[in-house]
């Protein structure tokens, strides 16, 4: 039995192709949601989209970091015990993840991690050492880019490292937005919810100010995180007069506004890589990313987080529009990720059947 362990929006998005996938090669797979993300807007809608039915809910008792982590893994270990699992999997970098990682390896349960080997060289930030963490004791190991795959083998990871490509290429093919004529696409869109830019009162303040500049001469939609909105409420600080605020979109609608926007602001993960993919260009609002790929294909920026610096990247951008939007459809792999990651997890649980039981050749 394959565990496949999702917290957050974005990990309903990447897991969806490689679930499928699994299921096509009569794989075993269920599917766990920990609980960090919970509502329909967050969760719910990108489950339905994907048509994936939930195989164990666990519910968060704490939501502070370190008690939703042991939330998690006490859950999970509980879930492993129970279950006959041999691969757990889980994608990208949050506490699920980290969380998923250890229960797997402490259960003696193969841990395969889908988006490995990221890195923005920032070791402060919370992912960054989910992440490393995550590669360090993962048995296999899919790295979405070469980049990804090199980071992995300088740091001498022991699990196998697979370049795969990423899962997001698959999901956003298997409902593509429309194509839009580049001179029909207009406004910016935004999205902003990283623990960095939103939980530094200053920072979420200095984003604030940049949009509530930028808005004043073009159209800005911004469906908000919640937790930006509840920061925002936390911190006492305005909401930017003029730009269009709306609820987390759905992920069908969420690619239509992307891949009709002139331009889109994000300290998204997920963001800057459909971006790329769809050529919208990308201010992406972080002193370090995780994925250069975007900002080297010379789709992106990388804007800080300092409102001129936000502002100076928005005016390059539009004033040279057409030299950044340039979709780069292969730049995070060739839309079979998902079926890459479930060759190689068939391989690995066969590799642990006693000999006898193993396909000839295998
Ligand atoms: N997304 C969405 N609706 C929204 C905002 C984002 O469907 O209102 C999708 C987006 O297409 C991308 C993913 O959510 O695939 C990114 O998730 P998020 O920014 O929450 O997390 P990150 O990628 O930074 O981990």
């Amino acid at each position: 039995m394959i565990l496949a362990v999702v917290g957050t929006r974005p990990e309903v998005i990447k897991m969806a192709p490689v679930i499928h996938a699994l299921r096509r090669h009569g794989l075993p797979v269920k599917l766990v949601t920990t609980g960090q993300h919970h509502d329909v807007r967050m969760m719910g809608s990108f489950l339905e989209t994907f048509g994936l039915e939930v195989d164990h809910a666990l519910t968060l008792v704490h939501r502070d970091l370190l008690g939703s982590f042991i939330d998690i893994l006490s859950a999970l270990a509980g879930v492993m015990s129970r279950t006959k699992v041999a691969l757990a999997l889980a994608v990208g970098d949050t506490t699920t993840v980290l969380a998923t990682a250890l229960a797997a390896r402490k259960s003696g349960v193969g841990f395969g991690h889908i988006e490995a080997g990221l890195r923005a060289f920032s070791r402060e930030l919370p992912e960054e050492e989910h992440r490393i963490c995550a590669d360090a004791i993962g048995d296999l190991l899919f790295a979405p880019t070469r980049i990804a795959a090199e980071n992995l083998v300088r740091e001498h990871v022991n699990g196998a490292v697979h370049l795969t490509g990423n899962t997001i290429l698959d999901a956003l093919r298997s409902h593509p937005p429309t194509a839009v004529p580049r001179a029909r696409r207009a406004g910016v869109l935004v999205t902003i919810h990283r623990q960095e830019t939103v939980d530094d009162r200053r920072c979420l303040g200095r984003v604030l100010d940049a949009l509530t500049r930028l808005s004043v001469r073009e159209l800005v939609e911004w469906p908000i995180h919640p937790r930006t909105l509840s920061k925002i409420i936390e911190f006492d600080l305005d909401l930017p007069p003029n730009v269009h605020i709306t609820e987390p979109i759905g992920h069908i609608g969420f690619l239509e506004r992307l891949a009709s926007a002139r331009l889109v602001v994000t300290d998204s993960g997920g963001v800057q890589e459909e971006a790329a993919i769809l050529g919208t260009p990308c201010v992406c609002v972080r002193e370090s990313t995780e994925r250069p790929e975007t900002i080297d294909a010379g789709v992106g920026l990388l804007a800080g987080t300092q409102t001129a610096g936000i502002l100076a990247a928005i005016g390059e951008i539009l004033t040279d529009w057409d030299r950044f939007a340039r979709p780069v459809p292969h730049l995070y792999g060739d839309g079979r990720a998902g079926e890459k990651i479930a060759e190689a997890c068939a391989g690995f649980l066969e590799s642990k059947l006693p000999v006898h039981l193993r396909a000839v050749g295998g």
